[in-house]
C-alpha cells in the first residue's frame, strides 16, 4: 500500500489579529500556527483575555481581520467568496459557545432538525439523526422541552447534539461547559467528548479548565499571541 498523506482537517499558518481602539493597538494573536487532524481533539488552554475565543472565531470563519492562512480541508479559506465560505462552513464545521445560543421558541428536537435542513436533509431523515443524538446525550424525554423548560446542563447538550448534527468534520467549542457548575461542567463535557469520539469528529475546545483539558488528546497553550504545545 502507499503511503497515505493525510490532510488536516484544520491549517493555520502565521495567524495574526490585532485590534485598535483609540490609539492602543493590542496584538492578540501573533502568528499562530497549527494543525489539526482528523479525529483528534485538541484542548486550548489559556487565561481568560489571552485570545481563545478570537481564534476560534477565526477557524470557524466567523470574522475578518485577520492577517495570515487559513485552510479548512485542504482549502485556504481566505480564496473563497463568501457564499463559499458560508458553504464551507455549514459542510465542515460544528459550534459550541459558552451559552447555549438555541432557539427558544423552538424545542430540543426542533434545534436538532433546523440546521439539518438547511443543509438540505429531508425531514424524516432529520428527525432520526436529532432523536439518535439527543438520546445519545441523554436528553429521550427532554425532545419536546423548549430550551427555557431545560437545565443548563441540558441546553448545553441540546447545544451539542446540534453542532454535532451535521457530521461536521471539525467541531468548535468556545468553553462549552463554562457556564456550568463543576460537577455538571465535568459530565457535559465527558459525555460531549465521547460523542465526539464516536461521530469521528477532530475538534477544538477551548477551556481554562487544566482538569477538563486533560480529557482531550493534546493540549495547546495560547501564550503571548502564540501557541505553546504542552
Ligand atoms: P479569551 O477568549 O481567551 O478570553 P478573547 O479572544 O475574547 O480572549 O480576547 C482577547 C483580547 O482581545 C482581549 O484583550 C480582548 O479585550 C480583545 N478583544 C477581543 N475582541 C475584541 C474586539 N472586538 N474589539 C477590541 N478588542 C477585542
Ligand atoms: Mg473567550
Amino acid at each position: 500500500m502507499s503511503e497515505a498523506i493525510t490532510t488536516p482537517v484544520a491549517a493555520l499558518t502565521g495567524l495574526r489579529r490585532s485590534f485598535t481602539q483609540g490609539d492602543i493597538t493590542i496584538e492578540v494573536l501573533r502568528g499562530v500556527n497549527m494543525q489539526i487532524m482528523p479525529g483528534e481533539i485538541v484542548a486550548l488552554l489559556g487565561p481568560s483575555g489571552s485570545g481563545k475565543s478570537t481564534l476560534l472565531q477565526a477557524v470557524g470563519l466567523l470574522e475578518g481581520g485577520f492577517s495570515g492562512q487559513i485552510e479548512i480541508g485542504g482549502v485556504v479559506a481566505s480564496a473563497l467568496s463568501a457564499s463559499e465560505r458560508t458553504a464551507m462552513r455549514r459542510e465542515n464545521l460544528g459550534f459550541v459557545y459558552q451559552f447555549h445560543h438555541l432557539l427558544p421558541d423552538f424545542n430540543a428536537l426542533e434545534n436538532v432538525v433546523m440546521p439539518q435542513m438547511i443543509a438540505g436533509a429531508n425531514r424524516a431523515d432529520a428527525e432520526g439523526r436529532a432523536t439518535e443524538l439527543l438520546g445519545a446525550l441523554g436528553l429521550s424525554q427532554r425532545l419536546e422541552h423548549r430550551p427555557s423548560q431545560l437545565s443548563g446542563g441540558e441546553q448545553q447538550r441540546v447545544a451539542v447534539a446540534r453542532a454535532l448534527a451535521n457530521r461536521p468534520r471539525l467541531v468548535l467549542a468556545d468553553e462549552p461547559t463554562g457556564n456550568l457548575d463543576e460537577a455538571t461542567s465535568e459530565r457535559v463535557l465527558g459525555e460531549f467528548l465521547s460523542l465526539v469520539r464516536g461521530e469521528g469528529s477532530a475538534a477544538l475546545i477551548a477551556t481554562h479548565n487544566e482538569r477538563l483539558a486533560a480529557k482531550m488528546d493534546r493540549v495547546v497553550r495560547l501564550h503571548d499571541g502564540v501557541l505553546q504545545p504542552d
